[in-house]
């Protein structure tokens, strides 16, 4: 059991081809708000980010946006967040993300969205961390994902305890119990010559 007040999202710069992903994102965001937690994000005010830190904010709880220099321009950040963070890297800003964190939701996103997740995962397996990993799959969009982690299983490339790095969530209600609640990585889940 972990004590979770800082919660790191990671999702999409864009809202998806399904209004469910927005209605989970701003669902989740009220949820963090209410409980009067933190939201750490990537601080753009666009996509699933400006959605679910727009909620956080209405529902009462913070809202703290890391976002490189560069991409301020492109990402449209955020005005009205508690803290805005501006980095400049995009390895720093992950590593603040990282360390501002006591546990990681993943939405639904593209690629950065995937690079951020697998970072947070590939830290946890090679021991950096034990912290909660938990993936929303609104609507079976990261069934994909599942099947890939499995795939690396299947081919012995991992652990099969590989899978229970994260765990996937089918509800925002589900989201925080399931951080809550997420078990230490196994010893033997690591890759096998650490
Ligand atoms: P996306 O899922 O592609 O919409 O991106 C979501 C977040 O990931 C945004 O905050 C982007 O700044 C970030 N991002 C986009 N591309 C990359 C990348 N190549 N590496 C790391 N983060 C990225």
């Amino acid at each position: 059991m972990s004590q979770i007040r800082s919660v790191c999202v990671l999702c999409g710069s864009r809202v998806g081809n399904d209004p469910d992903y927005a209605a989970a994102a701003a669902r989740l965001g009220h949820i963090i708000g209410e409980r009067g937690m933190r939201l750490v994000f990537g601080a753009g005010s666009i996509g699933l980010m400006g959605v679910i830190a727009d909620a956080v904010l209405e529902a009462g709880g913070e809202a703290i946006g890391i976002i490189p220099d560069f991409l301020m321009r492109y990402e449209i950040g955020h005005k009205t967040l508690t803290d805005l963070v501006i980095t400049d890297s995009m390895h720093d800003r992950k590593r603040r993300m990282f360390e501002m964190a006591d546990g990681f939701v993943t939405l639904p996103g593209g690629l950065g969205t995937l690079d951020e997740t697998f970072e947070i995962v590939t830290w946890k397996q090679l021991r950096l961390h034990s912290k909660p990993i938990v993936v929303l799959d609104t609507g079976g969009y990261w069934g994909p994902l599942k099947q890939l982690i499995e795939t690396t299983v299947a081919g012995e490339f991992a652990h099969p305890a590989t899978a229970d790095l994260i765990t996937v969530v089918d509800n925002p209600e589900e989201v925080l119990p399931a951080l809550e609640a997420a078990p230490e990585p196994k010893e033997e889940v690591l890759t096998s010559h650490l």
